[in-house]
Formats: C-alpha cells, structure tokens, sequence
C-alpha cells in the first residue's frame, strides 16, 4: 500500500480497548441492561467503524429488553428527544 504525506488524515484508526470492567462497546461503567452511552466518543467511533454510519438511540438501546426500550424511549421523549 502506498504511503502519502495525508495519511494521517486517510490512515487506520485504532481504538484501545476500554478498561477492566468497564462496557466493550461504550467504554463506560453500565449495567448490561441499560442502553449504551451513546455520547461516548469511544462508542460512537467504535460503531462508526464497524457500520460506516452514527449511531442512534436505537442502536444504543439494541440490546436491551422490549421493557427497557420502552421505558428509555419514553423518558427521552419526555426531554423532547425523538428516537
Ligand atoms: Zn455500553
């Protein structure tokens, strides 16, 4: 592969991995039920490279129980937050 003067700006991007403990894909310390943070710049970059694309709420809540999404979505619609 060629290498051009730009390459800091086209190069790979490697993340490090979160600390101990700590959510693999956000980074943050949640409990597995809970959406992740989806303000986190290690989540957004992390899903950005895996999809192409920002993530959303709905991404950041995929994994959760029906329940939870409900109760998230609910709370963020509250706070004029549309999902
Ligand atoms: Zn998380």
């Amino acid at each position: 592969m060629k290498r051009n003067k730009n390459s800091a700006r086209t190069g790979r991007f490697v993340l490090l991995p979160p600390v101990k403990g700590a959510c693999q894909e956000c980074a943050r310390f949640h409990d597995k039920e809970l959406p992740h943070d989806k303000g986190s710049i290690f989540y957004q970059m992390k899903f950005y490279m895996k999809t192409g694309r920002c993530p959303g709420w709905k991404d950041a809540m995929s994994h959760c129980s029906d329940e939870m999404k409900e109760l998230w979505t609910a709370e963020l619609n509250k706070k004029g937050i549309g999902i």
